[in-house]
């Protein structure tokens, strides 16, 4: 059976389940979403702890959908990388964001978020020359390598072939790496020695349970001691409440991320952003 949209036709297979129908409706749909302007980021805070000043921000695509409204980056991301439309989807996302990075830079001077994370999925690490691309967009908008912070998955990185590689050459150029969702793959410790992080994001799911001692407690305080021995940046992802936000200082986080402190806001709120909260 076919489906009619928009003036081209998707084509349906009954056998798939709703999800999978869904998303091949969703991929024809992004396709010219691209050209028409239906993309675009927003930014929410990374903060300091305990005071919740702004450290850096993290990119968040958004589509507003001219029929179907906004649709969450949960449905099109998983069938953009489906489809292989990561590919020029997330090169306009990197672009965009040092774009919007270099434009912080020149306006803000010492207030500018002192880090622009951009997540970047598998399947555009596994892209040949993608570190080379990374390096052309930095010259491109004229941004300094080292305030691009690459996000990853540790599965993205377990994804074999030459994606370790290029992960690496991208830590050559002086952009930083970041590990997202930390915990929740299949991680290995043994991954934080073969791959160049510089930051490790402690996954809401453990953010959680945090006020609750037990095992999550045990984990996020495990995970700080490594990243202290290790030097790399832990980032507590998902806090959002006081709580949390003052139990992740005691236990010695520096640095978090959530509604808590902020939700992801449009470019041009970033400079207005004040911490409403402390963690203290
Ligand atoms: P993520 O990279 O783990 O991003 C964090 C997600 O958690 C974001 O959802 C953010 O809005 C949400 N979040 C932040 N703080 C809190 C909190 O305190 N509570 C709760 N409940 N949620 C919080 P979002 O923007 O819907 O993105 C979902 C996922 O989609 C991202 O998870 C990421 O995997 C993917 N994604 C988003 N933007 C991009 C992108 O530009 N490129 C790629 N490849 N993936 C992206
Ligand atoms: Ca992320
Ligand atoms: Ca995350
Ligand atoms: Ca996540």
């Amino acid at each position: 059976a076919k489906s009619q949209g928009k003036g081209r036709q998707v084509v349906y297979d009954e056998r798939m389940d709703h999800r999978t129908a869904e998303q091949s409706r969703v991929a024809a749909d992004l396709r010219s979403a691209l050209d028409t302007d239906q993309l675009h980021l927003l930014y929410q805070p990374i903060v300091m702890l305990p005071g919740g000043e702004l450290f850096g921000v993290e990119a968040l695509v958004r589509w507003m959908h001219p029929e179907r409204g906004p649709i969450g980056p949960g449905l099109f991301i998983p069938a953009a990388e489906r489809t292989g439309l990561i590919v020029p989807l997330g090169a306009w996302i990197l672009e965009e964001a040092c774009r919007q990075a270099a434009r912080w830079q020149h306006e803000l001077g010492d207030a500018a978020p002192r880090t622009v994370t951009v997540n970047v999925s598998a399947r555009q690490l596994r892209e040949a020359g993608f570190a080379g691309e990374v390096d052309a967009v930095l010259r491109r908008t004229g941004l300094p390598a080292h305030v691009l912070t690459v996000e990853v998955t540790e599965t993205a990185v377990f994804d074999g072939g030459t994606a370790l590689d290029e992960l690496k050459a991208i830590a050559a150029l002086g952009v930083k790496i970041a590990l997202d969702d930390f915990g929740t793959g299949h991680s290995s410790l043994g991954l934080l020695r073969t791959c160049p992080a510089d930051i490790l994001k402690v996954d809401k799911s453990f953010v959680d349970d945090v006020t609750e001692g037990g095992e999550p407690a045990v984990i996020v305080a495990a995970l700080l001691t490594i990243c202290d021995g290790m030097r790399l940046r832990a980032v507590a992802e998902g806090v959002e409440t006081a709580e949390q936000a003052a139990e992740l200082h005691r236990l010695g986080y520096r640095y978090a991320q959530g509604y808590h402190y902020a939700r992801p806001m449009a470019a041009e709120a970033i400079a207005a952003y004040r911490p409403a909260h402390s963690a203290q």
